[in-house]
């Protein structure tokens, strides 16, 4: 059973997808694009493919930065000529991602790294059903038994369906705020599994520890702390460094990075220097952990795209097991809330290329692309 979260997706065409991205290929896969038969002098190469870390991506024009079958109208050569089945199931899918969940169950969730899933526009996925489950089908994704015991962290099936949903709808709320979210998590998992499991105390309480929770925690002023500042500072960089990847991964340009990365790490650097499609906003002022600089309470719409990509990874249940390092549910969930905070930094960090001291919806979809198209995928 294919269970499609609620998103809206219709693509815009505008090859960002093709262009910045590193897109997995398997072995079977590039036999049979090597096998394919253009016709005479339209084959755009037969290099087409490179080797990263054991792993096979398309490759990319050294100039344009284009995957070498992106022609210039932002389109797929190979899927013109050969039609879209064609192609290597990552591209196929694309922004969707599927992961298989209980006994038989599979969700898919498309990603907020594209634009049009993060802008909310166009069809409701369920559109897409019969070509996803035709992909699913062709994939053979392995159902087995579904999420290990670890994985599930001993809780039930139906408490995370109900704990989800719950926090799904709350998350939903602009008022209500992630870290308050968050706190109610931990309380969760610190009353232990068997308080978790009983699932009509469960649906019973949670609005009223969501209430305590909400009046007793603070608002949430990311880096308060050195410790804090390291680690919001660690995963911006993380950020940075997976989606400046470009398959160049040469001594000389791993030095490079590293300089960068310590630079960054101690609070200095610049995004712009991880690629051009980064913000230029010296990291130093930007002053992104000085909570005076910045106004003390954006709009609600600022933070739509963050409060939306996390209900959807709640909804489709990617956040914990294989969709996040094999990680169990409770950890999954507490990163997942987690992302807010550094989503407010980065935000920050990309408003102070401009707007210094204020943030608007596009630097928080700056934010949340990049975040999502990190999330479960670093190494
Ligand atoms: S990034 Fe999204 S909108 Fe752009 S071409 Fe890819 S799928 Fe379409
Ligand atoms: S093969 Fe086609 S769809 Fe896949 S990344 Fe390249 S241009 Fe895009």
């Amino acid at each position: 059973m294919l269970q499609i979260a609620h998103q809206r997706f219709t693509c815009q065409e505008c090859g960002r997808c093709c262009r910045r991205f590193l897109v997995p290929v398997t072995p079977l896969e590039i036999e049979a694009i090597a096998k394919l038969p253009w016709p005479p002098g339209e084959r755009p190469t037969r290099d087409f493919y490179c080797s990263i870390h054991g792993h096979a991506f398309f490759r990319h024009d050294a100039h344009t930065g284009d995957c070498v079958y992106l022609d210039e109208h932002s389109h797929c050569r190979m899927h013109a000529v050969f039609g879209a089945k064609c192609k290597a199931l990552s591209c196929r899918a694309y922004p969707f991602e599927f992961l298989a969940t209980f006994p038989g169950e599979v969700t898919t969730a498309a990603r907020y790294d594209c634009p049009a899933v993060l802008s909310n526009t166009g069809n409701p996925a369920d559109h897409y059903r019969q070509n996803l489950e035709e992909i699913l089908q062709d994939s053979q994704l392995h159902l087995g038994k579904g999420f290990s015991t670890t994985e599930l962290d001993g809780l039930t099936r139906e408490s995370i369906l109900a704990l989800c949903e719950f926090l799904r709808k709350s998350i939903l709320e602009p008022d209500i705020p992630v870290n308050a979210l968050r706190e109610l998590a931990r309380r969760l998992e610190r009353l232990g599994r068997p308080f978790v499991n009983d699932l009509e105390t469960l649906k019973t309480v949670l609005p009223s520890m969501r209430d305590k929770a909400l009046r007793e925690t603070p608002p949430a002023t990311p880096g308060r702390t050195w410790p804090e500042r390291i680690r919001i500072r660690s995963k911006i960089l993380n950020c940075l460094r997976y989606d400046c990847q470009t398959g160049d991964f040469s001594w000389g340009q791993r030095f490079r990075q590293a300089f960068l990365a310590t630079k960054l790490f101690m609070g200095h650097g610049n995004p712009r220097d991880f690629g051009s499609h980064q913000p230029d906003s010296p990291f130093a002022k930007a002053r992104i952990f000085d909570a005076k600089a910045w106004q003390s309470s954006p709009s609600p719409e600022v933070f739509d795209s963050l409060r939306r990509c996390i209900a959807t990874r709640l909804e489709s249940l990617q956040f914990f097991g294989k969709a996040y390092y094999g990680t169990p549910f409770f950890k999954g969930l507490d990163e997942l809330l987690e992302t807010a905070e550094t989503a407010l930094a980065l935000a920050r960090l990309h408003a102070a290329a401009s707007h210094p001291g204020t943030l608007a919806p596009a630097d928080c979809d700056f934010a949340v692309a990049l975040i999502d198209h990190c999330h479960g995928k670093i190494s």
